[in-house]
C-alpha cells in the first residue's frame, strides 16, 4: 500500500532501431527502419515500460524521436520528480503546462502506469476496462510498387488470417489498387483506405470513385487541421469517414463529431497523449455511437501490448491495425504477438504483461540515457 506516496527515482531513455521485414510506404514516405526511444520509468514502488511512437522523421506529425528525448529530457522528467507523489492519472496534468509533445507525455505516463500497475498486481486491460479476451486484427498493407505486388501482400495477409485489409492510399495509388484488390477477394473482404491526409477537397469527386468498393471507412482524407473540410467531404462522398490525424484529444473527438467531420474514429493512444486519454476518446465516441478502433505506429511489444489491451474495451467494434509482431518485425523485443484465428489476446499480466527479453534488447538499443529525478 502508499504511505507516503510514491517518488519518481529517474527514467532510463532508450534509442533502438529496428529494421522492419519489409519498407512501407505511405503517403508521407518510406520506412524501413522503426526508431523508437523507449523508457525505463523507476520508482519507489518498481519499475515500468514506456514506449514512445515518435518517428525519426517529423511526417506523420510534428513529433519525432529526438524531439521527444529532448523534452523528455528537458521538462516532462524534471516536471514530474518536482510534483512529488507519481500518479499515472496525475501524469497529464503535471505536463499539461507544455504545449504538444503528445507522444513524449504518453510514453512517460505509459511507464507510470505499467509501474504503478505492476506494483498493483493489476492487468492494463481491466485497468482500462477491457471487456475481451482477445480482439480481431487486422494490417495495414503500405503502398507498393505494382497492383500485382499489392495483391500478393494482401493474398498473404488473408491467409495468415487477418480479418480486416487497410490499403495506404495516395494520389495515383486509390481507385485502381482498392478496385483490383476488392475484384480479387470477394465482397466479404472488410476493406478500407487511409490516405495519411494526402487529399484536398478539390479531390472530393475522385474520392467519390471508392464509394463503389463498399469500403469500411476512408480514413484522414483531409490535412490534420481540416476538420470542416472532413465534414464537408462527408457530404459529398458515401463512405463512411474516419479520423486519425486530426483526433489529438478527447475535445477534438466530441468537436469532430458534433460537426460531422467523421462517423469512425481511430484511436492512437501516442498521438492524443497517452491510454487515459485514448480511454476518454473511447467513452466520447461510446456516448455518441460512434465506432472506434485502435490504429497502430509500428510498436513494439511493448506498445503493442498496450494496444491489444485498450481494443479489448467495449466500443472497439472494428478491427484494428493491431498486427502481430511478425508483420513488422522478424523478432520482437518480447515475446511475439502471435496471431491466432485472427486475433491477439489480451495481455492478463500485470501491467502491459509483458517486458522486454534483456538479449534481444540489448542487440536494438543504440544509446541510452539515464535521467536522475
Ligand atoms: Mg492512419
Amino acid at each position: 500500500m502508499r504511505t507516503n506516496g510514491t517518488k519518481l527515482e529517474g527514467v532510463e531513455l532508450r534509442r533502438i532501431e529496428m529494421p522492419l521485414v519489409f519498407p512501407f510506404r505511405t503517403s508521407f514516405g518510406t520506412q524501413t527502419t522503426k526508431s523508437a526511444l523507449l523508457l525505463r520509468v523507476v520508482t519507489s514502488e518498481g519499475e515500468g515500460w514506456g514506449e514512445c511512437v515518435s518517428s525519426a522523421h517529423p511526417l506523420y506529425s510534428s513529433e519525432y524521436v529526438d524531439a521527444s528525448a529532448d523534452v523528455l529530457r528537458r521538462f516532462f522528467v524534471p516536471a514530474l520528480a518536482a510534483g512529488g507523489d507519481v500518479r499515472a492519472s496525475a501524469v497529464a496534468t503535471t505536463l499539461a503546462p507544455f504545449h504538444g509533445h503528445r507522444m513524449a507525455k504518453a510514453a512517460l505516463e505509459m511507464g507510470v502506469l505499467d509501474a504503478e500497475l505492476h506494483a498493483r498486481g493489476v492487468s492494463l486491460g481491466d485497468e482500462l476496462g477491457a471487456v475481451r479476451e482477445r480482439v480481431a486484427c487486422g494490417v495495414s498493407v503500405g503502398i507498393m510498387d505494382s497492383i500485382d505486388v499489392l495483391i500478393d501482400q494482401v493474398e498473404q495477409y488473408v491467409a495468415q488470417g487477418y480479418v480486416r485489409i487497410k490499403l495506404k492510399i495516395e494520389p495515383g495509388w486509390d481507385v485502381a489498387p482498392v478496385r483490383a484488390v476488392r475484384e480479387r477477394f470477394g465482397d466479404d473482404l472488410l476493406l478500407q483506405v487511409d490516405a495519411n491526409a494526402a487529399y484536398t477537397l478539390a479531390d472530393a469527386r475522385l474520392l467519390a470513385r471508392l464509394d463503389d468498393f463498399d469500403l469500411l471507412l476512408l480514413e484522414q482524407p483531409l490535412p490534420e487541421d481540416d476538420v470542416l473540410g472532413h465534414a464537408d467531404l462527408a457530404k459529398l462522398v458515401r463512405t463512411p469517414i474516419c479520423l486519425d490525424e486530426s483526433i489529438v484529444s478527447a475535445r477534438a473527438a466530441a468537436d469532430a463529431i458534433r460537426l460531422g467531420a467523421c462517423r469512425i474514429v481511430n484511436i492512437k493512444a501516442g498521438r492524443v497523449g497517452g491510454y487515459l486519454e485514448a480511454r476518454r476518446i473511447h467513452d466520447v465516441c461510446a456516448a455518441h455511437g460512434v465506432p472506434v478502433w485502435c490504429g497502430g505506429m509500428i510498436e513494439t511489444g511493448l506498445g503493442r501490448a498496450a494496444n491489444v489491451a485498450l481494443a479489448g474495451l467495449p466500443g472497439f467494434s472494428l478491427p484494428g491495425d493491431t498486427s502481430g509482431s511478425d508483420r513488422f518485425f522478424a523478432t520482437d523485443i518480447t515475446e511475439p504477438f502471435v496471431l491466432d484465428d485472427g486475433h491477439l489476446p489480451v495481455p492478463t499480466g500485470p501491467g502491459l504483461g509483458v517486458t522486454p527479453i534483456a538479449d534481444r534488447l540489448a542487440e536494438v538499443t543504440a544509446s541510452t540515457e539515464w535521467l536522475a529525478a
